[in-house]
C-alpha cells in the first residue's frame, strides 16, 4: 500500500513535471533529483512561505545567504570533522549497505533475508570533500557544507551589527546542503544534495525553555497554515540517547509518510555550544554585551531546522488524492492555494466565436500577479482533469454567456462545483484565496 502510493507519486511527478530523476538519459544518478516546471513552482512557494513567515513577520529575524564552501576550520569547530558520522554495516551475503542505527541488527537482512550476516559497524563521515585550487593535497581540502547553520553562526556579529539587532534575535537562511548519506532513498525524502531552511535564534542563557516552546508551536502551526493535515503531524522529543552532541533538548516535527512517521524538521536547544567553539577556534570574541543587564555572555541558540525538499515531499504526499467525480476516477492534488504551483487556469470553452480572445485577455491580466495557465485544447472535462492533477485550485471558463454578461464560470478543484462570477471580480477572488 505504502509503496503503491509512493510509486504513484513518483510516476505523477515525472508525468506532470514535478520531479525528474537527475541525469536520466544517462541512467540517472542515485538519490539526485531535478525539479520540473511544476515542482520548481511548488518548491518556490514552500521557500517563499517559510521566508515570509520567518523574516517578514518577525522584525527581529534577518536573512542571509552564505557561501556553500567555508573555511575548513569551521567544520573542526562545529564538530563535523570528528563527529559527523553515521554507523554503517554491510550484509556479507548480498552486499547491501545499511545505517546500523536505522535497522535491527538482530533481525535478518531486509534485502536478502540472511541472518547474522552483518559486518561490524564502521563510522562513516558524511561530509563531501573537494579541493580548492588546482593542487589536490590535504592542505587544500574544503567541504561542501552539510548544513546551513554554520554560515549563520560565523556571521553572528556581522548581522547583529549591520542590522542593529539586540538579543533575542534570529538569522534565517535557505540553501543547499550536502551529505554523503549511506542509505538515501524514498524519493526526495533523503538525498545527498538537498536544501535546508534554517533559523538560528540567539538568546540570553536561561531563557531557552520558553523559546523552545515558542518556536515549537510556531513551526508546527506553519505546516497547518499551509494546509498539512493535523492528524499527520506530531512531535517527537529526543530521549537522552538520541540527543546530538550540541543539544540540551530537541524535538522533531514528524509527518506520517506512506513509509511511516519520519522527521520533517528539528527544533533544537543548542546552548552556547556553537558560538563558544567558534570563539575558541577563530580566536575572535563572540560574546554579546547585554546593555540592560550590563553583562557579557555567549548567547544560547534555539534553532529551527527544516528540510525544503522534505517539505516539498510532505506537501505532495499530503495533497495526493484519488476520488470519483462525475462517474470517473480522478487523481487530484489538493494543495493549499498558497502552495499550488499554478494558481488558476483560464479556459475558453471553445476556440471559436471570439471566446479565445476573451479568455486570453483575462489570462494576460491575471498573469501580472500570479502563475496562471492558459489551455484551449481538448474537451473541457479533460482540461479540468489535467489541472486537478497539477493541483490548480481554480479554473475560469469563458463561454458564450461571457459575451453576454461578462461573467465566467469558476470551477473548484476540490469539489468539481461550478458557479458564475463577474469578470471584474476574478482578481479580488484570487487575491482573497491566495493572498
Ligand atoms: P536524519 O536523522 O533523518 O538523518 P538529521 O536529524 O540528521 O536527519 P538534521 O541534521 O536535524 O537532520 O537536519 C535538519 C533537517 O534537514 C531534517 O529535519 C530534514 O528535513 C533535512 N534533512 C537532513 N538530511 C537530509 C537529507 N539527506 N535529505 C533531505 N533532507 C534532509
Amino acid at each position: 500500500m505504502a509503496q503503491d502510493t509512493m510509486e504513484k507519486l513518483v510516476s505523477l511527478s515525472k508525468r506532470r513535471g514535478f520531479v525528474f530523476q537527475s541525469s536520466e538519459i544517462y541512467g540517472g544518478l542515485n538519490s539526485c533529483w531535478d525539479y520540473g516546471p511544476l515542482g520548481v513552482e511548488l518548491k518556490r512557494n514552500v521557500k517563499d512561505a517559510w521566508w515570509k513567515a520567518m523574516t517578514q513577520k518577525h522584525d527581529n529575524i534577518e536573512g542571509i545567504d552564505a557561501s556553500i564552501l567555508m573555511h575548513p576550520t569551521v567544520w573542526k569547530a562545529s564538530g563535523h570533522v570528528d563527529g559527523f558520522t553515521d554507523p554503517m554495516v554491510d550484509c556479507k551475503q548480498c552486499k547491501s549497505r545499511f545505517r546500523s542505527d536505522k535497522i535491527d541488527l538482530a533481525k535478518p537482512c531486509p534485502t536478502c533475508g540472511t541472518r547474522d550476516s552483518y559486518t561490524e559497524p564502521r563510522m562513516f563521515n558524511l561530509m563531501f570533500k573537494t579541493f580548492m585550487g588546482p593542487v589536490e593535497e590535504d592542505t587544500n581540502i574544503v567541504y561542501l557544507r552539510p548544513e546551513t547553520a554554520q554560515g549563520i553562526y560565523v556571521n553572528f556579529h556581522n548581522v547583529r551589527e549591520s542590522a542593529r539587532q539586540k538579543l533575542p534575535f534570529g538569522i534565517a537562511q535557505i540553501g543547499k546542503a550536502f551529505r554523503n548519506e549511506i542509505t538515501p532513498g524514498n524519493f526526495i525524502f533523503r538525498t545527498r544534495e538537498f536544501e535546508q531552511m534554517e533559523m538560528q535564534f540567539f538568546i540570553k542563557p536561561g531563557t531557552e525553555d520558553g523559546w523552545m516552546n515558542t518556536w515549537r508551536e510556531e513551526r508546527f502551526n506553519w505546516y497547518l497554515e499551509n494546509g498539512i493535515k493535523k492528524e499527520k503531524l506530531r512531535f517527537h522529543q529526543h530521549g537522552p540517547t538520541e540527543l546530538a552532541h550540541y543539544a540540551s533538548d530537541a524535538y522533531d516535527i514528524e509527518y506520517e509518510f506512506p513509509f511511516g512517521w519520519q522527521e520533517l524538521e528539528g527544533i533544537h536547544s543548542r546552548t552556547d555550544f556553537d558560538l563558544k567553539n567558534h570563539q575558541q577556534y577563530s580566536g575572535k570574541n563572540l560574546q554579546y554585551y547585554d546593555q540592560e543587564a550590563n553583562e557579557k555572555y555567549i548567547p544560547f541558540i534555539v534553532e529551527t531546522s527544516a528540510g525544503c525538499d522534505r517539505s516539498v515531499l510532505t506537501f505532495m504526499v499530503d495533497a495526493y488524492d484519488e476520488d470519483e467525480l462525475g462517474g470517473e476516477t480522478r487523481v487530484v492534488m489538493r494543495f493549499h492555494p498558497k502552495m499550488a504551483p499554478i494558481k488558476a487556469a483560464v479556459l475558453p470553452l471553445v476556440k471559436k466565436d471570439g471566446l479565445s480572445e476573451l479568455a486570453d485577455n483575462l489570462f494576460r491580466d491575471l498573469q501580472k500577479n500570479w502563475k496562471v495557465f492558459y489551455d484551449e485544447s481538448g474537451a473541457i472535462g479533460r482540461r479540468y482533469r489535467r489541472q486537478d492533477e497539477a493541483g490548480t485550485p481554480f479554473c475560469f471558463t469563458v463561454d458564450y454567456q461571457t459575451k453576454e454578461d461578462n461573467t465566467v464560470t469558476i470551477r473548484y478543484r476540490d469539489t468539481g462545483e461550478q458557479e458564475r462570477i463577474s469578470l471584474d471580480k476574478v482578481k479580488a477572488f484570487l487575491a482573497e484565496k491566495i493572498g
